[in-house]
C-alpha cells in the first residue's frame, strides 16, 4: 500500500501538467507550431460577409460589415486600430471611409502587412443585363474571399506564437470607381500607404478574388517584375505542398492594393484569379466559391509566415 502509494506520486504529477498543458493551448496560450487553415471557418467567414448583403461605401451593409470585422478581431485577441478618412471622388462625391487594422505579435520589429479590401463595387456594371449594371454586388468573390482567408489566419494567430509581428489590414474603398478611372480606386490601401510614419513592414502580402472555384492565381505583373524573390518565396511553397492552384504563368498587371505599397520600393505581391466570369456582375455569389480555393491560399500564407 505504502508503496503504491510513493509510485502514484509521479504518476499524479505527469498527469496533472499533462492536463495543465492541454488547458493552457486550448485556452490561452500559445504554440509556436504552424497552424492548420480550417476551410470550413474561413468559408464559414465568407457567409457571415455575404449574409449582410452589398458592404459598398455609405450603406448599412457597409458599416455593419464593419463592426463584424472589428468584432472578430477583437474575438481574436488582435490589437485592433481604425483609419477612418474621406475621399473626395473625380465625380465630385464624398466616400466615408475606414481602414480596420489588426496587429499580432506587436512586439516583433520584423513585421509583414496582409491586406483585403472588405468594400464591395457599388455597381454590377459587368452585368450581362443592362438593367443590373446600376445595382450593387454581393462580392463573394470580389471583397468577401480574401476577407475569409485573413479572418481565418488571424483567428489562427490568436492561438498560436507566429514567429513575426503580422499586420492585417481589411482595406476599404477598393472598389467604387468608374471604369478608365483609375484614381477612384483603391483608396484605402492609398491612405494607408501615404500614413504610415514610421511603419515599414518589409513584406505585403494582398489577397483578391482568390475564392473563386478551382482558382488559378497566375504571378500579377506589377508583383511579378517588382517583387520578384517574394512571389518566389509564395510560390515555391505552393510548389512543395503541390498546390496546383498556384500557377508559374504570367498574369495580368492590376491595379490593385498591393500598388501603394509597391510604388513606395516595398517589395508586395498581389494573389489573384482575375479571370472570373461573374467579375462585377450579381453573379459574384458564394455558390461560384470554393473551400478549397480559400484553403490553398490560406495554407500558403501560413507556411509562408512560418517560414520566416
Ligand atoms: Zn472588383
Amino acid at each position: 500500500m505504502q508503496q503504491r502509494m510513493l509510485n502514484s506520486r509521479p504518476f499524479l504529477c505527469v498527469f496533472i501538467i499533462c492536463v495543465l498543458v492541454s488547458v493552457t493551448l486550448e485556452y490561452g496560450c500559445s504554440s509556436s507550431e504552424l497552424p492548420e487553415f480550417n476551410s470550413d471557418t474561413s468559408f464559414g467567414f465568407l457567409m457571415d460577409q455575404c449574409d449582410i448583403g452589398a458592404r459598398n461605401p455609405g450603406t448599412r451593409g457597409h458599416k455593419l460589415v464593419q463592426r463584424y470585422l472589428v468584432s472578430k478581431l477583437k474575438e481574436f485577441g488582435a490589437n485592433i486600430s481604425v483609419q477612418p478618412f474621406d475621399a473626395v471622388l473625380t465625380t465630385g462625391d464624398t466616400l466615408n471611409l475606414v481602414n480596420i487594422i489588426g496587429n499580432f505579435n506587436t512586439g516583433s520589429k520584423k513585421r509583414i502587412l496582409l491586406g483585403a479590401h472588405y468594400d464591395t463595387r457599388p455597381f454590377a456594371d459587368h452585368d450581362p443585363d443592362p438593367s443590373n449594371r446600376n445595382t450593387p454586388i454581393i462580392g463573394a468573390n470580389d471583397g468577401a474571399s480574401g476577407v475569409a482567408v485573413l479572418l481565418e489566419i488571424a483567428r489562427q494567430l490568436g492561438k498560436s506564437n507566429s514567429p513575426i509581428g503580422i499586420d492585417i489590414v481589411f482595406f476599404d474603398g477598393e472598389d467604387s470607381g468608374r471604369e478608365g478611372v483609375p484614381e477612384d480606386y483603391i483608396l484605402g490601401s492609398s491612405y494607408f500607404a501615404s500614413h504610415m510614419k514610421g511603419y515599414r513592414p518589409y513584406a505585403v502580402i494582398i489577397l483578391d478574388m482568390i475564392g473563386e472555384k478551382d482558382v488559378e492565381i497566375k504571378k500579377e505583373g506589377y508583383s511579378r517584375v517588382v517583387s520578384a524573390d517574394l512571389l518566389e518565396e509564395i510560390y515555391s511553397i505552393a510548389r512543395r505542398l503541390n498546390l496546383s492552384e498556384f500557377m508559374d504563368e504570367e498574369g495580368v498587371s492590376l491595379i490593385d492594393d498591393h500598388l501603394p505599397f509597391v510604388k513606395r520600393g516595398i517589395p508586395s505581391v498581389d494573389l489573384i484569379d482575375f479571370d472570373y466570369p461573374y467579375w462585377h456582375t450579381l453573379g459574384d455569389t458564394p455558390d461560384k466559391c470554393s473551400k478549397e480555393s480559400l484553403s490553398a491560399v490560406g495554407t500558403v500564407v501560413l507556411e509562408f509566415i512560418w517560414q520566416q
